[in-house]
């Protein structure tokens, strides 16, 4: 019910378990658990055509990069600070990359 509501407005709730925001003083927080809300991307936009990224290269450069499309950015738009769990819940974390698509890689790092 929730999921379809925000699909038609296009966002959706992820979970991040280990987010890092840099406060307005310059200090950083985390790495800790969140909610976001993220912007999904336009499936009818003209520029990635729903994929969210855009391929962004310069001749002679070996692989094209890709960017996040100016309909869904990658920062949410609202997140909630959620309660570090305690200790004992925590498992050992191996190479949590925040910036992976669901919070963590099972891939190589490189
Ligand atoms: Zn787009």
């Amino acid at each position: 019910m929730i999921r379809r509501i925000l699909a038609r407005h296009r966002l959706a709730i992820r979970f991040w378990s280990g987010w890092f925001s840099t406060s307005r003083s310059g200090r950083q927080i985390g790495p800790r658990p969140v909610l976001a809300l993220h912007r999904l991307p336009d499936p009818n936009c003209p520029h990635c055509g729903g994929l969210g990224e855009v391929t962004c290269g310069s001749p002679g450069q070996d692989e094209p990069g890709y960017d996040d499309c100016h309909c869904a950015p990658f920062l949410p738009l609202a997140f909630i600070w959620l309660p570090k769990p305690p200790r004992w819940a925590r498992r050992p974390v191996r190479n949590r990359d925040p910036w992976a698509s669901n919070g963590y890689s099972d891939e190589p790092p490189f």
